[in-house]
């Protein structure tokens, strides 16, 4: 490819609304561009890197029998009312309406799709397992559509769906699955993370993401030298257990004591000599029980604690995330202010966190303006509804190795997930197993973000002048920078060596614009391909040219008739 061949422009300027430099990078090297917001085209360098990165993907998932297909992106909207996720979904769902009437909606992912394409060929037990793949737009209307293609509205995913008898062959593709995975983002050459992840409805620990390590990444990984999580689903590894009776505390009796202009738990702790730790806080929620009720619970945790939802929804067994109250809302339930509630007199449920079980008194709201109140015992004082792993682990923690956690950030670019069989009972997929009795299929969905995992690379590798593309998904391996354009000789070697290198089969461009060195200098490193040669009248002249490592900056004169010896050795 010649730039002159291309249309493009690059911008010097770091775009207005362009938070991650990633996301500046690429739209200032015209990979991308945005149509509207979470929406972009992507230009001639993109669509290489797409294409680079989705052979690996094919390659890894072919070694492994996966079979290739391709769904349609329009869906019938009947098929999410039969699997039941139409509501769960909700706004993501892009919909859409045909001439008749008939109501459709952008493919966000593809369970339902897939269980209709499989379902009238699956008879007998004879006819699995087997697994396939495709790799697509997907469409989800984002509320926050940002960061470029990290959360974009249109991106490409590869989905992967497996099928299969039982239980046990079914966790055997998961974890084939998973070692496909290892292989596709080892071939990056970026470091990655597989964590535990969100297992959702089905329970079990079968789901496991796969995230590129970046300072800016949205999620925060919680890991040992042996183990690693999400910090949204970590357990926090408690040696008690949360079922096991309190101590009896019975011989100090309640105390209030004025706490008056006291607001939040630093304060309290502040005016007590108590870190935050040793404190109580009430938290209050309320959750989703059905179409048109909710019930205001409350949870107890030590101050420097947060309590997380995710665990909340799961001890529950909610459908929904809770939501916290407001503070007119407690208000409203306690009569006092937030910053003096406490669990007693209240007529709500109270759960509480495992780990206050270290505490021997509590010391919490006294449920009376400015007041608070200290040698509290639970079930003595307060009935305790529940008690249970409530908070998000944190670094310092143990781990399950009893190694201490620490944390790093990532961005989420694959997820495998069990799926049991909560979509063939709902979409009707079944086998007559060796006895003739009709069994569900056991299915596994296996996705991994294309657009986002290569905005993810781009994001974990570049430096201050640009991108600094790792040679498994670069767009181009060379940059032929042409400096002096209208001296046809040097045009003539810079054509030769452009096109000897093609016949080789390295991916090149050639700079060939009418432009200042200077200009195409700063563009090759914006751009960001591995090695850069310099051509330019000066060193023609003497029969030589420049070569430079991008990751590096190193530098070296090469004579013109080994340039592409040295190059190969190189790529
Ligand atoms: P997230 O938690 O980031 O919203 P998700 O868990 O909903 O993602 P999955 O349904 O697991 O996403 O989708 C599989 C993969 O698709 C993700 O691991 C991610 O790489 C990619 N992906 C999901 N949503 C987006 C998006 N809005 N823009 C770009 N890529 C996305
Ligand atoms: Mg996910």
């Amino acid at each position: 490819m010649k730039w002159s061949e291309t249309g493009l422009k690059t911008l010097r300027e770091v775009p207005a609304d362009t938070a991650l430099p990633s996301h500046a990078l690429l739209t200032r090297g015209g990979f991308i561009k945005k149509l509207t917001a979470g929406i972009f085209t992507y230009g001639p360098f993109m669509v290489r890197a797409i294409h680079k990165f989705e052979n690996i993907v094919r390659e890894e998932l072919n070694k492994k029998n996966c079979v290739e297909i391709l769904m349609p992106m329009v869906q019938p909207t009947e098929l999410w009312i039969q699997s039941g996720r139409l509501n769960i979904y909700g706004e993501l769902l892009q919909k859409m309406k045909n001439r008749t009437g008939q109501e459709f909606c952008l493919g966000p992912t593809h369970e339902e799709v897939i269980s209709n394409y499989v379902k009238n060929n699956i008879n007998s037990y004879r006819d699995l397992p087997f697994c396939l793949y495709q790799i697509q737009n997907k469409f989800r209307d984002e509320i926050r559509p940002r960061f470029g293609l990290m959360r974009a509205r249109e991106f490409l995913m590869k989905d992967a769906y497996s099928f299969d008898l039982n239980e046990e062959q079914a966790k055997e593709s998961y974890k084939k699955m998973e070692s496909v995975y290892q292989a596709i983002f080892s071939r990056l050459n970026i470091p990655f993370r597989t964590v535990k992840a969100d297992s959702g409805e089905i329970g079990g620990d079968l789901s496991e993401e796969f995230h590129i390590l970046a300072e800016h990444g949205e999620d925060e990984l919680l890991f040992t030298d042996s183990f690693a999580a999400n910090r949204e689903v970590c357990p926090v590894y408690f040696s008690q257990e949360p079922t096991s009776a309190f101590p009896p505390h019975k011989e100090k009796k309640p105390e209030e004591f004025s706490t008056s202009g006291i607001k939040t738990i630093e304060q309290l702790s502040r005016f007590l000599s108590i870190s935050t730790d040793q404190l109580v806080k009430i938290i209050f929620l309320s959750c989703r029980i059905d179409s048109d009720s909710t019930q205001n619970i409350a949870f107890l945790l030590r101050g420097s604690d947060e309590l997380n939802l995710y665990k909340v929804k799961k001890h529950l067994k909610l459908k929904e995330a809770p939501l916290f109250l407001t503070a007119q809302e407690v208000k409203k339930l306690s009569g006092v202010d937030p910053g003096s509630c406490g669990p007693i007199g209240l007529s709500i449920p109270i759960y509480m966190d495992q780990e206050l079980k270290t505490l021997s008194y509590f010391v919490t709201g006294a449920n009376k303006d400015h007041y608070h109140i200290k040698n509290v015992v639970p079930e003595r004082d307060f009935k305790v509804s529940g008690i249970g792993d409530f908070r998000y682990a944190k670094p310092g923690d143990k781990g399950p190795d009893n190694q201490v956690l620490r944390s790093c950030r990532g961005i989420e670019v694959g997820h495998i997930f069990y799926l049991g069989d909560k979509y063939s009972k709902k979409m009707n997929i079944y086998y007559l197993d060796q006895k003739g009795n009709k069994q569900p299929v056991k299915m596994g969905c296996y996705g991994i973000g294309i657009t986002r995992t290569i905005q993810a690379v781009v994001e974990h590798s570049h430096d201050k002048n640009g991108i600094i593309w790792p040679k498994s998904i670069a767009p181009f391996l060379v940059h032929i920078c042409l400096l002096n354009p209208q001296d046809q000789k040097t045009r003539e070697v810079a054509n030769q060596l452009y096109q000897s290198l093609w016949k080789k089969g390295i991916d090149t461009f050639l700079d060939d614009r009418d432009e200042k060195p200077g200009v195409k200098f700063k563009d090759a490193d914006l751009l960001g391909f591995p090695l850069r040669i310099n051509i330019g009248a000066r060193d023609r002249i003497k029969g030589l040219v420049e070569l430079i490592i991008r990751p590096t900056g190193k530098r070296e004169k090469v004579p013109t008739s080994s340039t592409l010896e040295k190059v190969l050795s190189c790529v």
